[in-house]
Order: structure tokens, then sequence, then C-alpha cells
């Protein structure tokens, strides 16, 4: 579903991204691991053309994200086009970024009601069975001040769902929470994961890793060093930055 090909981002004189291949097959769920600063979040935002690439192709669904190739060349696409391909791919971030001047149910109805003209009816009700599913159903009328900080990502992630992604990108989406919290959120990912969901995770969960990804790919300095199933990258890593990586956050 996903194809990364030598994907490259420098900011001034760093390149951040130096010739990234990665692909997730649909249903697959990818962690990807790494020190701060390797270009994890650079490199997501990059599949959703948050962020531009300075060289290399993004492809999700067999289809170029962010350009149209034209006589050999990448030209970008217009901005409204780019839109209709970010609205396919959900996104939650680390600190939520819900609207705050809006009801939880609000929140979850109002992008698939301007971006896919949805109905309020049809959308209100998406949101219900969304809702419902991330537990979150005697909150609709909340506002997301009066949430905890595991309600506020799980409200994130029915937002993100509520637009029907094929894929969904999850930056360190529990890193901001109290430790107690952490687990209601990585129980709503397990879920989604085992329905069958496209999901790639930045995550520092080595648990959750383990138990859920069915691939691990470990970054550093802006490259992928290695990648491959839970079972082997984690227990039996074959290179030494993955070993002193892994030696100091599990
Ligand atoms: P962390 O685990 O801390 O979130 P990361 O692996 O997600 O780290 P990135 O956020 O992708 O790392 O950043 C990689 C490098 O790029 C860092 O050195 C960062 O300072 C730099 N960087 C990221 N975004 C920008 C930007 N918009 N302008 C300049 N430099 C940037
Ligand atoms: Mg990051």
């Amino acid at each position: 579903l996903v194809q990364l090909r030598g994907i490259r981002k420098r900011f001034g004189s760093h390149e951040v991204l130096r010739g990234v291949d990665l692909d997730v097959d649909t249903g697959q769920v990818l962690c990807l691991v790494g020190a701060s600063g390797s270009g994890k979040s650079t490199l997501l935002r990059c599949i959703n053309h948050l962020e531009r690439p300075d060289a290399g192709r993004v492809l999700v669904g067999g289809e170029l994200v962010g350009y149209v190739e034209r006589d050999g060349r990448l030209h970008e696409l217009p901005e409204s086009r780019i839109r209709a391909q970010r609205a396919g791919i959900g996104m939650v971030f680390q600190h939520f970024n819900l609207f705050p001047h809006l009801t939880v149910l609000e929140n979850v109805v109002t992008a698939p009601m301007r971006v896919l003209g949805y109905s309020r009816s049809a959308a209100e009700a998406t949101a219900h069975d969304l809702l419902a599913r991330v537990g979150l159903a005697p909150k609709v009328d909340a506002y997301p001040r009066s949430l905890s900080g595991g309600q506020q990502q799980r409200v994130a992630i029915a937002r993100g769902l509520a637009m029907r992604p094929r894929l969904m990108l999850f930056d360190e989406p529990t890193s901001a929470l109290d430790p107690e919290l952490v687990g209601e959120v990585l129980d709503v990912m397990r879920g989604l994961a085992a329905d069958g969901m496209t999901m790639i995770v930045v995550t520092h969960e080595m648990g959750f890793a383990r138990e859920v990804a069915s691939q691990v790919a470990f970054m550093s300095e802006g490259l992928i060093v290695e990648q491959g199933p839970p079972q082997d990258l984690l227990v039996a890593p074959r290179h030494e930055r993955t070993r002193a990586f892994l030696s100091k956050v599990l």
C-alpha cells in the first residue's frame, strides 16, 4: 500500500533524510523506532506531503503523493489535490490537536462534512459508532479540556478514522500521556490493527511493537538501518546501532 523510494530531505545544511526506502503492505503495522532527531517525524510527514521531500517518491495505493509525473519530471499538485490525497491518510500526533472550542462529536464530524460532503446525520451516525469503538460514547458532548489526555487522544483517533482512511500514521501517540493513560490508547490501536488497518506508528513503546507490529524499522541519522519482524529486530538485531539503541530503551 505504501512505497517510499529514495526519500531525501534537508533543512539548511542538515540532511535529515538521506534516501529512505520503505514498503508497507495493506493490513500491516509498521513500527518506526529510533533516537531523537533521527528523522522519524519528518519521514512520517513526507508520507502525506506535510513535508515536501527534496528527492524521492511517495506512493500510496500506487498513486504518487504530492506530485504528478509529466515528461519524466515531477510537478507538484495543486493544494486542493494534495488535500484530497491527505484526506485518505489519517494522522495522529503526540499532542492530540483537537479543536478546543468544539465538542467531542463536533471534532469528529467536521472534516467528513466539510471534506467528504457527508450530511450531518450521516457524519453523526459514523461519529457515534467510532466514539463507541474508542470507548467514549458517554463523552460525545464534552469539550476537550474536560477530558484526560488518554481520552483526548482517543477522540483524535476517532476523528482520523471518520475520514475512512486507508492508512493511519501515528507520531508518538502516547508519549505526552501520563503512564496510567498509555494503555487505553494502545488498546484502541491494537483493536485497529486487529481489524486490519494499515498503520505506521512512531513509538517508544517496545511492548506494543513486539506484540502488534508486523515489521519494525530502526532509523538512525536519516536512514533505515535495519528492518524486520519484531521477533528478529527486537530480539536479535544485526546492526551495532540497533543494538545500542535497544539496550537503552528495552
Ligand atoms: P524525536 O524522537 O525527537 O521526535 P525525530 O526522529 O522525529 O525525533 P525529526 O523531528 O524528524 O526527528 O527531526 C530530525 C531533524 O530535523 C532534527 O535535527 C530536527 O531538529 C530537524 N528538523 C525537523 N523539522 C525541521 C524544520 N522544520 N526546520 C529545521 N529543522 C528541522
Ligand atoms: Mg518526532
